[in-house]
């Protein structure tokens, strides 16, 4: 088992390793993106602007995950006590709405371009040349990205790579689409950017569905419930899980947890065995981010009336009565309440109490009691002899 210093130093590696890949890509993109512009709006391509567009996107999409996780990252405040992660998932929102009004907006205005019929411009070779460029540059960095993806195991690495292949695909579809165009087929470059433009509504769809989902606390899904269900439950001392509920911020789960033990345990133990699982399922899932644990007792049926009655102040005071009548006050015994049905009293007497109550039947104790408070007939109550101080 590696300690948890090991464990921190090589996952700050490991982020400052991922960090630096996508750094790798988004200049890659800040680059692409602006000679494909250019070189679309002198060498007449539609395709390529929309490609170059596209990669933009993708650079405004780093950026964006870039600025969360400075923002997003810092720890929680007295204005924000639930952290500030919910910032990635609002600007992933302004994000996708944006990429979508480009997308619509491309597609409007080649289809437009299309409809109007041929147009005198024909895409030049250097069109040919940086979507070639484009697509042998964007291959190469999903090779680099999936290399590492595998050495760090991380799915966010694996998804970014192949986001790379898919936008040396774009690349060839502008390839194809300005060739074409060149050879005097003149609507494939406006279809090839449209298609483009297709591949970008997609991508923003993909992030409004996503962040939208968190912003409405939707539950995450029912087969990864049922592995933390299934930890949860391995744990020794849980009887019974009431009730789990989920949603994520800012990419991390979170969640409420409802859990039963057995009515006697202590509160203290009580809330151990809930920091124990607690600290099992973050360990095994690094998704999770915070947990919420409510402690059940199995035995907690007793109707509320009786809850109501708060009978701990009334007990104690007929107790008091009762241990004058031997020369006896409260700090000799200890009261245990178990709210069962019929509640449970455990009264510990220490050594003085049970030296001066020692002849008397329990019966007698109960009788006295009773007499004092009637109430107390509703309740089960034993005198134990175990106080030891
Ligand atoms: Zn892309």
């Amino acid at each position: 088992m590696r300690d948890s210093h090991t464990d921190a130093t090589s996952l700050q590696q490991d982020t400052a390793h991922a960090s630096k890949v996508t750094l790798v890509g988004a200049l890659f993109d800040a680059l692409l993106g602006v000679v494909k512009i250019i070189t679309g709006l002198l060498g007449h391509s539609a395709a390529l602007i929309a490609d170059g567009v596209h990669s933009l996107s993708d650079l405004a999409t780093d950026v964006v995950v870039l600025i969360s996780i400075r923002l997003g990252g810092r720890a929680p405040d007295q204005n924000h006590p639930f952290g500030h992660r919910r910032i990635e998932t609002l600007g992933t929102v302004i994000l996708g709405l944006m990429l979508l009004a480009i997308a619509l907006g491309l597609i409007w205005q080649n289809a437009l371009f299309l409809w109007q019929g041929q147009d005198s411009t024909v895409p030049t070779w250097p069109v040919l040349l940086v979507a070639g460029l484009s697509f042998s540059i964007k291959e190469g960095l999903y090779w680099y990205t999936i290399k590492a993806a595998h050495a760090l195991h991380s799915e966010l690495l694996n998804a970014n790579a192949w986001h790379s292949r898919s936008d040396a695909f774009s690349s060839i579809v502008v390839l194809l689409g300005a060739g074409g165009a060149m050879l005097g087929v003149w609507w494939l470059d406006a279809v090839a950017a449209v298609l483009v433009a297709v591949l970008i509504g997609m991508i923003s769809l993909q992030l409004l569905a996503g962040s939208l989902a968190e912003l409405i606390d939707t539950a995450i899904p029912e087969q990864q419930q049922q592995s933390y269900r299934q930890l949860i439950v391995q744990t020794d001392g849980i009887h019974a899980i009431n009730s789990l509920r989920s949603r994520t911020s800012g990419g991390k789960v979170l969640l409420e947890l409802k859990l039963e033990v057995a009515p006697r345990l202590t509160a203290s133990e009580a809330h151990l065995l809930g920091t124990q699982v607690k600290q099992q399922l973050q360990q095994q899932f690094p998704e999770i981010g915070d947990i919420l644990v409510h402690i059940n007792s199995s035995a907690s049926e007793v109707s509320s009336s009786l809850q109501a009655l708060n009978i701990r102040p009334a007990l104690t005071r007929a107790i008091d009565q009762l241990l004058h009548s031997y020369q006896l006050n409260s700090n000799d015994v200890e009261l245990n309440l178990y709210y069962q049905s019929p509640i449970q009293v455990d009264i510990l007497l220490n050594a003085k109490a049970q030296q001066a109550l020692h002849d008397v039947p329990q019966q007698q104790l109960e009788q006295q009691l009773q007499l004092l408070w009637p109430i107390a007939k509703t309740l089960n109550i034993r005198f134990y002899l175990l106080k030891t101080s």
